[in-house]
């Protein structure tokens, strides 16, 4: 199926960056030795895995979509991908991302865009569009991807997928290449919110290399997502509508599929509360200065010394270390990542440190406290996971704010640290592509998305 549909030519949806079939074959002889063995491997033994670039495996290149890691080989796996292995997942190959995890379409990867399935001709959201489109497109059954600002729920959204991001420190961070280390969460993409909470189940606990990582003992969200299935009531389930999040900007078919999901909710038993996020209109201005400050410190360890691409000044093959430094970093970040250091950076220097950063930590905590007083109203928060369908690619070309603002609806999940999910809610009218409704839940609480997010299948 990769074969046929994954080109990275024209027409082809480009969603990976490698694949090994030898790899992936030995992986799986590897599993079914342990299965004749007597080993009591989980319900999702055999099923092909496909892993956002954004972590780090032993058998695959990790470039997290970026030149400046061109020809990485780890050697280790991130924690999420040796759960996945241990529970007898095969990895099939690793999937397209803007670099380093910034962006809303997959176009900032310095491998070419990932298409939408739907739509050759327009994105599949980002950053996680490859492991979106793996799925969507039938290519792998499961993904996982990363989610700072909304990269697995929004590309989920644009490809009619289902993504989830985990409560922050519920999956370990250990091994995935980090862009903001307090919003990162890994997480789960899947057809199916029963499939994607198996998925969240094998991924999820504490791991000691993770200094953020909860020691918690979390219920299995395969049981929840299999009670909302069943057709359980939603009785006493109280569903708020966030006016802040509920869009007036929106796009047509997107609100209208949104209404028709509460209705779906209501339905069974749900009642839905209006509710108000005053802070939420500063959600996105804060995001984009403690993401780019956060990132500003981790990229500068892509100092051409100690990992990846090395080049010399002028075609040189060397000069002195400022010389390489400056030069490998010219050439391997492209104009959105070298965009966040500068603004990171910019943000965090000494005099403007209050203003801006310091200002956008104050707001994060304003977010936090109006979703922690909504969760004393409701027990989920409904909203589109994002304002539009897929647009045409290249139609935000040097607008980088465009991609911003359809961030709104995702970002405050990440400066709260909640967990939040994305179902398929239908197509739109004008455009026929798909739409998401997002949940949100208060920290500690996913397997109430998955509960109701099953209940709308
Ligand atoms: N669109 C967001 C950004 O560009 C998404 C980031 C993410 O979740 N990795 O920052």
């Amino acid at each position: 199926r990769i074969a046929a549909v994954d080109g990275a030519d024209d027409r082809g949806l480009n969603a990976f960056l490698a694949v090994d079939p030898e790899v992936s074959l030995g992986a799986a002889e590897a599993i079914d030795a342990r299965r004749r063995a007597g080993e009591p491997l989980g319900e999702l033994a055999g099923v092909p895995l496909a892993i956002k670039d954004v972590l780090v495996t032993t058998d695959f290149p990790s470039t997290a979509g970026s030149r400046i890691l061109e020809g990485y080989r780890s050697p280790f796996d991130a924690t999420a991908v040796a759960r996945s292995r241990a529970a007898g997942l095969v990895p099939i190959g690793k999937t397209n991302m803007d670099e380093f995890a910034m962006g809303s379409s997959t176009e900032n990867s310095a491998y070419g865009p990932t298409r939408n399935p739907w739509a050759p001709g327009r994105v599949p959201g980002g950053s996680g569009g490859g492991s979106a489109v793996a799925v969507g497109a039938f290519e792998a059954p499961l993904a996982l991807g990363s989610d700072t600002g909304g990269s697995i729920r929004q590309p989920a959204a644009l490809t009619g997928t289902v993504g989830a991001k985990p409560t922050y420190g519920g999956v370990s961070r250990y091994g995935a290449i980090a862009l903001a280390s307090s919003l990162d969460q890994i997480g789960p993409v899947a057809r199916t919110v029963l499939d994607t909470a198996l998925l969240h189940d094998v991924i999820a606990g504490h791991d000691h290399r993770d200094s953020t990582s909860l020691r918690h003992d979390w219920p299995s969200m395969a049981a929840a997502a299999r009670a909302g299935a069943a057709g359980e009531s939603l009785r006493g389930l109280r569903v708020g509508v966030v006016a802040q999040l509920s869009l007036e900007g929106a796009q047509d078919g997107v609100t209208a599929r949104f209404d028709e999901a509460l209705a779906l909710l209501q339905a069974q038993g749900a009642e839905i509360v209006e509710i108000d996020a005053p802070h939420f209109e500063y959600a996105v201005a804060a995001y984009y200065l403690i993401l780019p400050a956060e990132a500003s410190s981790n990229l500068a360890k892509y100092d051409s010394v100690r990992f990846g691409l090395r080049v010399g000044p002028d075609g040189a093959a060397n000069g002195t270390v400022e010389e390489v430094m400056s030069a490998t970093r010219e050439a391997g970040f492209g104009s959105e990542a070298k965009r966040r250091i500068i603004l990171g950076t910019y943000a965090l220097s000494a005099g403007y440190y209050d203003a801006y950063y310091g200002s956008a930590q104050k707001v994060r905590t304003l977010i936090q406290q109006d979703l922690a007083a909504a969760f004393e109203r409701v027990d989920v928060i409904a909203s589109p996971t994002a304002p539009t369908t897929a647009w045409e690619l290249g139609s935000h070309h040097g607008d980088p704010l465009l991609d911003y603002l359809n961030d709104a609806t995702t970002i405050p999940a990440n400066l709260a640290g909640i967990p939040g999910l994305s179902v398929p809610v239908g197509t739109a009218v004008e455009d026929g592509l798909p739409v998401g409704l997002q949940l949100l839940a208060p920290a500690f609480e996913d397997a109430r998305l998955y509960r109701a997010g099953a209940a709308l299948e």
